[in-house]
């Protein structure tokens, strides 16, 4: 089964969070417990010390020992919660704070109690002694007996101190469950609400609707390039499809010209009001061929769009080439009072295929010539730059619309302005000059201006072997 974005952003975020208290909580339970009672015993051993010191000090400055100030042991004795009992070397008892034996009389255990109300629920523990000798100037003169609420006592005030730290460990686990709840709703709709948005877009777009945009506002990087992503897609589709469509009618009106013709001109003969003459037939012949020149096309496009162009290279001296091609066009030119001159960079030489070369220089240099107005000039540059060969044919001609220039090396698109002037041509010329420069490794680009003129820029690595 599929969680949704948000279920599983939330829930990750939870178990996250709650394992992260449970280990955190485990971790300082241990630690803090192990510190905490080290803590207590070393607190319990500074007392019973301080105690033998006092005693000591108390004897040591009297040299009777029954003749001694036992005030300051008794306070001592009461704010530690000791019992404190001086032994003489004979074994008798020359001072006690109290009932030396707590263990076994109720009442004083009790007071021990109500003493430790801080603790009064706890186990107090075992009652434990402990037995110093009473040192004086260097001489051992009797026993001190120190008695304690045994390490139970210690280990319940730990425990105490470790269920606290539980407990503020439950009660932080359940605001962290609540706020780390609060934010993985607040981030996951931040993340799946965009996402659901853009998969809207994807089908909407599925189902042909390719003017839908995703207009998502995040500020997720992914999100942002994903819904970016869409859109150029969205877009790319519609470009697809209105040029599918217009190929389609393009095609059709390649198609139906010369097939008109063809149909009108058989009719009048049929009906008689033609005699077939020679001239007749010649321009029947013209349009067949023309017929068969768009079907030889098509199947080259089909070729070319197949698999890797093979292409037959050799080193060429581009510089003359290109003045032999210019050469073969000039007669045309001139014919029509049109200009064609050129500035070419003698000695460049590459390795190319030589007869896709020349087709790629024909194709341009006749559009030129199709598309230029009375008076037209046209110039053809070749130059070295950096680390290419630089071929521009620039001409003043009729130009291509701003809306037509992202298409026209597109299969049969024509600018409706070439359309008008009746050239005859098909609109895939510029799409195989683009397969050929870059099967070279080449790169074809057009700027234009309607009225102003066309510049075809072709560029084409000047690497020896390629
Ligand atoms: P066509 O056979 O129509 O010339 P191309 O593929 O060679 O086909 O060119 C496609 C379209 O590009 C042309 O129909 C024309 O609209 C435009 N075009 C190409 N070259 C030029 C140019 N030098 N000046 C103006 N328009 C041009």
């Amino acid at each position: 089964m599929k969680a949704s974005l948000m279920k599983k952003l939330s829930l990750g975020f939870l178990i996250a969070v709650l394992g992260s208290i449970i280990l955190a909580s485990l971790i300082s339970n241990y630690t803090v417990g192990k510190k905490f009672k080290d803590y207590l015993v070393d607190e319990h051993k500074t007392k019973v010390n301080n105690a033998v010191k006092i005693i000591d000090d108390v004897y040591s400055n009297k040299k009777n020992p029954t003749d001694i100030d036992t005030d300051e042991i008794q306070r001592y004795a009461q704010l530690q919660e000791m019992y404190i009992e001086v032994k003489d070397l004979n074994n008798n008892t020359i001072y006690t704070s109290g009932n030396s034996h707590l263990q076994h009389n109720p009442m004083m255990e009790n007071m021990m109690r109500g003493m430790m109300h801080n603790f009064s629920e706890m186990n107090i523990g075992e009652y434990n002694e402990e037995k110093h000798p009473l040192i004086v100037n260097n001489e051992n003169i009797g026993t001190i007996i120190i008695g304690y609420f045994g390490t139970s006592y210690l280990s319940s005030a730990s425990v105490t101190f470790i269920s606290t730290l539980n407990h503020s460990f439950i009660l932080s686990a359940i605001a962290a469950l609540a706020f780390g709840f609060a934010i993985s709703v607040i981030i996951s709709k931040q993340l799946s609400k965009p996402l659901v948005e853009i998969t809207d877009t994807a089908n909407k777009m599925r189902t042909g609707d390719l003017e839908v945009r995703a207009n998502v506002n995040t500020n997720t990087k992914e999100i942002d390039e994903l819904s970016n992503s869409i859109n150029y897609l969205a877009e790319t589709l519609k470009t697809q499809e209105m040029l599918r469509k217009r190929l389609t009618s393009d095609m059709a009106h390649e198609l139906r010209t010369p097939l008109t013709t063809l149909k009108t001109h058989i009719e009048a003969f049929m009906d008689g009001i033609w005699e077939p003459t020679t001239e007749r037939f010649e321009a029947f012949y013209e349009e067949i061929e023309r017929l068969t020149k768009m079907v030889d096309n098509l199947r080259n496009l089909a070729k070319l769009e197949q698999t890797n162009l093979n292409l037959n290279k050799s080193k060429v001296n581009l510089s003359e080439e290109l003045e032999k091609i210019i050469d073969t066009f000039k007669p045309l030119y001139i014919k029509e009072n049109y200009e064609l001159t050129s500035s070419i960079t003698p000695e460049i030489t590459s390795m190319v295929d030589k007869d896709k070369f020349k087709q790629i220089m024909n194709n341009l240099l006749s559009n030129s010539y199709k598309y230029l107005n009375p008076n037209g000039k046209v110039h053809v540059i070749l130059e070295k730059k950096r680390q290419n060969i630089v071929i521009k044919v620039i001409d003043n001609g009729i130009g291509i619309p701003e809306k037509d220039l992202p298409f026209i090396f597109e299969r049969f698109y024509r600018s409706d302005l070439s359309r008008n002037k009746n050239t005859g041509g098909s609109g895939i010329g510029l799409t195989i000059t683009k397969a050929f420069v870059e099967a070279h490794g080449g790169k074809i680009y057009v700027e234009s201006k309607v009225n102003e003129g066309t510049i075809f820029t072709v560029e084409l690595p000047s690497r020896e072997v390629m």
